[in-house]
């Protein structure tokens, strides 16, 4: 037998404090492209002094410690300092509306939150909402408002005595919470453990998913708030690779001015934080983003158009992933099989993928009845694994979201006889007309392959006949048009004849959650609301050459 050594978060503290000490951290503080630089030894000192001063102020073991925060070395020492005292770490997510963040800060019992300063202005207006929390310590030295206990994170550091011992935890006991979006009702809290973030952290390492490893500089674009940054933070501790963090500046601009500057070998962003990236270097040939050697994308699915793009015209590898906060998020990566070449190559590419070890899978039908994995057969995906989620943190009403250990993703999907799994839609977002589903993630892909077309989103219209036809919502590159019958004749031969939509809206822009991804439920709103100019193509009295 082995020695039953404890999987909790020390380890990676301890190895970015010896082996790793010479990676380093870089944050990016101002439009102007002003940076701080810390090594991994200099950032573990700061955590051990971040630990003291939290137990000295009386927080311990299972304490909630929120974090309102962008992407920084704070940010960092605090994934590390609440729960190596024993503590959670929980990141609010800083673009939920003030009734969400009150309720999940409420929901959470936080006891102090850490607030970049520059997220002062929407924090106080919450803060009278919050029920639970005892001091606010701003991060920065900007105003801190009406925030009131307060504190200055690093005045907290300046009076602190680095923490004497951690204490031993469980290896089981909770390490960071996070909730879901709430993209339906109220967002549900999903746990992390010590262990089941240092196994995610270790399958961050293989060969075959993101190979995170020494060599790397990793831009985390994913924010710290969504998913855990993807598991990027511990999986840089653990393995030494170097991370730059883009605080505040999300655009296209100062990333790529990031990755060029930080010689950046690994970003990590959801599809429209690329779609933006893509344009900017379409604008700018000069720019050199050689350095990337994968960029993994996910959150929603990838349009092929936009990896091919990103790839042929500038050396960018895209590794498409699908994950969800209740995942940690690692599930289900793209790589595809080393003999594939073109078309083979870019269909196993904008796959979601073959689940990563220690990630079980199986397709359920409507009825319960488990699909083969033929290529063909469809149903809800459902996961289960050691870092996948067996229930929301103190939530019964969604115990039907889980079945033996099963979660129930509500991803409708089919597996291939090689394992790569294709999602076709949410089950919410889902289109049935006439009796059959029409996949609106193969027919957004198939327009925005379009070249004109900057955005895709395909909604369910009401239709007398069908019950449901597709609307295809479309977004114009600047100074590009298209007609409704040129965007039908370019679906011919792509999709199935019926899939094609009949209605379109052209709008300026396709809402987002608070993550980056497309808002249908906002989209499916403005439909009722009659606030879509929808163009229907006149079957009978037009002709295409279908
Ligand atoms: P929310 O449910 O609020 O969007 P998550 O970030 O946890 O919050 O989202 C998880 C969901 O995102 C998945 O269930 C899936 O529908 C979608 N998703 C994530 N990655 C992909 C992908 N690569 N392809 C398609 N859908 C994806």
């Amino acid at each position: 037998m082995q020695h039953d050594f404890p999987l909790t978060l020390h380890h990676v503290l301890d190895r970015m404090r010896t082996l790793n000490a010479d990676a380093e951290v870089v944050t990016l503080r101002t439009a102007e492209g002003t940076r701080t630089r810390a090594t991994f030894a200099e950032v573990a000192a700061r955590v051990d002094l971040l630990a003291g001063a939290l137990q000295v102020r009386g927080i311990g073991e299972g304490d909630r410690v929120g974090t309102f925060a962008w992407n920084s070395q704070e940010h960092i020492e605090l994934y590390l300092a609440i729960p190596c005292i024993g503590s959670v770490l929980h990141t609010l997510n800083i673009r939920l509306f003030p009734e969400q963040l009150a309720y999940v800060a409420n929901h959470a019992r936080d006891r102090v939150i850490f607030v970049d300063d520059s997220l002062v202005p929407i924090l106080e207006k919450v803060a009278p909402l919050l029920e639970t929390v005892e001091l606010f310590v701003v991060i920065g030295d900007g105003p801190t408002g009406a925030l009131e206990p307060v504190v200055r994170y690093d005045d907290l550091l300046a009076e602190a005595t680095p923490v004497q011992a951690y204490p031993q935890i469980d290896e089981r006991a909770a390490a960071a919470l996070c909730y879901t979006s709430g993209t339906t009702g109220n967002p549900k809290g999903v746990l992390y453990s010590h262990r089941s973030t240092l196994l995610h952290s270790m399958a961050a390492g293989l060969a075959d998913t993101f190979g995170v490893n020494r060599s790397d500089r990793i831009l985390p674009i994913v924010p710290q708030f969504h998913a855990n940054a993807w598991g990027l933070i511990y999986a840089a501790g653990l393995f030494g690779a170097s991370l730059i963090q883009p605080g505040r500046f999300l655009q296209a601009e100062p990333l790529v001015a990031l990755i060029e500057s930080e010689k950046v070998t690994f970003a990590a962003a959801v599809p429209t934080i690329w779609m933006d990236i893509l344009n900017h270097l379409d604008a700018h040939p000069d720019a050199d983003v050689s350095s990337i050697r994968l960029a993994p994308c996910g959150g929603a699915a990838v349009p092929p158009a936009l990896m091919k793009a990103l790839e042929e015209r500038h050396g960018v590898e895209i590794l498409h992933a699908w994950g969800m906060t209740e995942t940690s998020p690692l599930g289900v990566v793209a790589r595809p099989p080393a003999d594939a070449v073109g078309d083979a190559r870019w269909s196993a590419k904008s796959s979601q993928g073959r689940p990563v070890p220690l990630v079980e899978l199986r397709i359920v039908d409507e009825e319960g009845v488990v699909q083969p994995w033929d290529g063909v057969a469809a149903g809800e995906m459902q996961v289960r694994g050691p870092w996948i989620a067996s229930g929301y943190y103190l939530n019964d009403e969604s115990a039907d979201r889980f079945d033996q250990g099963w979660l129930r993703t509500g991803d409708v999907a089919s597996v291939d006889p090689q394992g790569y799994v294709r999602i076709s839609d949410r089950s919410k977002d889902i289109i049935k007309s006439g009796g059959e589903w029409v996949s609106s993630v193969e027919l957004e892909n198939e327009l925005m392959a379009h070249d004109a077309v900057r955005e895709a989103a395909v909604i369910a219209i009401p239709d007398e006949r069908y019950t449901e036809r597709p609307l295809a919502c479309v977004v114009l590159h600047e100074g590009r048009a298209a007609t409704v019958n040129e965007l039908r004749d370019h679906l011919v031969g792509r999709v199935a004849k019926w899939w094609i939509p009949e209605s379109f809206a052209f709008v300026a822009e396709v809402p987002k959650t608070s993550v980056g991804k497309f808002d249908k439920k906002v989209l499916r709103q403005q439909l009722t609301d009659g606030e879509l100019s929808v163009q229907r193509y006149d079957t009978a009295a037009q002709q295409v050459s279908l």
